[in-house]
């Protein structure tokens, strides 16, 4: 992922959002009345207990493959960890495999392979929870992408075994992105997230795009700082879920209301004209000076901070579920 190019320019627009956002959840009484009773659809999922350590695991296990850029050996052994560990809690994993066209002269087609998981829910929608499990690749450096991969990539799986024996509102989608990370050095072009580019075009071919009601990215979640920022690019009333039910769990010092300008997994779906909010925590040590390189370590990553991102989007779901059912169709 980056930050957007035309962040700078985006700053004279803060003020103007800002204004937009507040009016809007003026406007918006559902999300801000007194909290309703529960419905039991909402104790279900918000009791499931989402297990750090497990999530943290995970992450230890991604970062002993090694360097894992799409295409690599490192990346099938993940893969073949994620399948594992997944069918381990009962659930089906399907390989979305696809031949990506890079502009690297030294692998100019790469296999690539998204893996989705379906856990089905009592209505047709489908609300996607995601993350990419490939890491950047460097000719030289020992990229080991400990935060940026592999920390949302550990949640995610932590998350599916948690929601593994839920019957959700609606159908729910787990999914691994391959080939987020640009291949050739810069983020340019379309040389970056390729696995979600490719599965936005498929559900459209397919006819099967709005049956996808909203899109929740997780990625660089694992920093001991947390501090996840909105990004403006994401939609208003999914951050605005996710960041309330933060507060609610006193993680309101994590999920900030700061604005920054992201691209990344959640970009194709927003294009799309699909909800989609990007869950990132865009600075990874002081001034992001850990990012791409090879300082992005096991060391650096807290499962506090796994267990805060886990908890927030399991108590942010059957709030997203309901305004879905409450949202009347345009
Ligand atoms: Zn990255």
């Amino acid at each position: 992922m980056r930050k957007s190019l035309n962040f700078l320019f985006n700053i004279s627009l803060i003020f103007f959002i800002f204004a937009v956002s507040n009016l809007s959840l003026a406007q918006n009484k559902p999300l801000h009345q007194e909290p309703k009773p529960e419905l039991p659809e909402e104790k279900n999922l918000s009791s499931i207990k989402f297990d750090s350590k497990r999530a943290f695991e995970h992450v230890r296990k991604q970062v002993e493959f090694g360097p894992r850029c799409a295409g690599s050996p490192a990346l099938k052994n993940t893969r073949t960890y994620l399948i594992n560990q997944l069918s381990s809690y009962g659930l089906s994993v399907k390989q979305d495999s696809f031949q990506a066209h890079t502009p690297n002269p030294r692998f100019p087609t790469v296999e690539m392979v998204n893996l989705i998981v379906e856990i089905p829910g009592k209505k047709d929608g489908i609300v996607i929870l995601a993350s990419h499990y490939d890491t950047k690749w460097f000719a030289e450096e020992h990229f080991l992408g400990a935060n940026d991969g592999g920390s949302s990539t550990g949640v995610l799986v932590e998350l599916a075994r948690t929601l593994s024996k839920s019957k959700p509102e609606y159908t729910l989608w787990l999914v691994f992105f391959d080939g987020e990370e640009a291949m050739n050095g810069e983020w340019l072009g379309t040389d970056h997230t390729y696995g979600s580019t490719h599965l936005v075009n498929k559900l459209r071919t397919e006819g099967n795009l709005n049956k996808v009601k909203a899109m929740i990215l997780l990625d660089m979640i694992g920093d001991m700082n947390l501090t996840v920022r909105r990004d403006s690019g994401s939609t208003l009333w999914l951050k605005d879920i996710i960041w309330n039910s933060a507060a609610k769990l006193s993680y309101d010092k994590n999920f900030v209301n700061e604005i920054e300008d992201i691209e990344d997994d959640h970009t194709p779906f927003l294009r799309a004209g699909i909800p989609a909010v990007d869950i990132i925590d865009f600075e990874y040590g002081e001034d992001n000076e850990y990012w791409h390189t090879e300082e992005d370590t096991l060391d650096k990553i807290s499962p506090k901070s796994l267990q805060i991102v886990g908890e927030t989007v399991l108590h942010s779901l059957p709030k997203i579920f309901n305004h879905l059912s409450s949202t009347p169709k345009l």
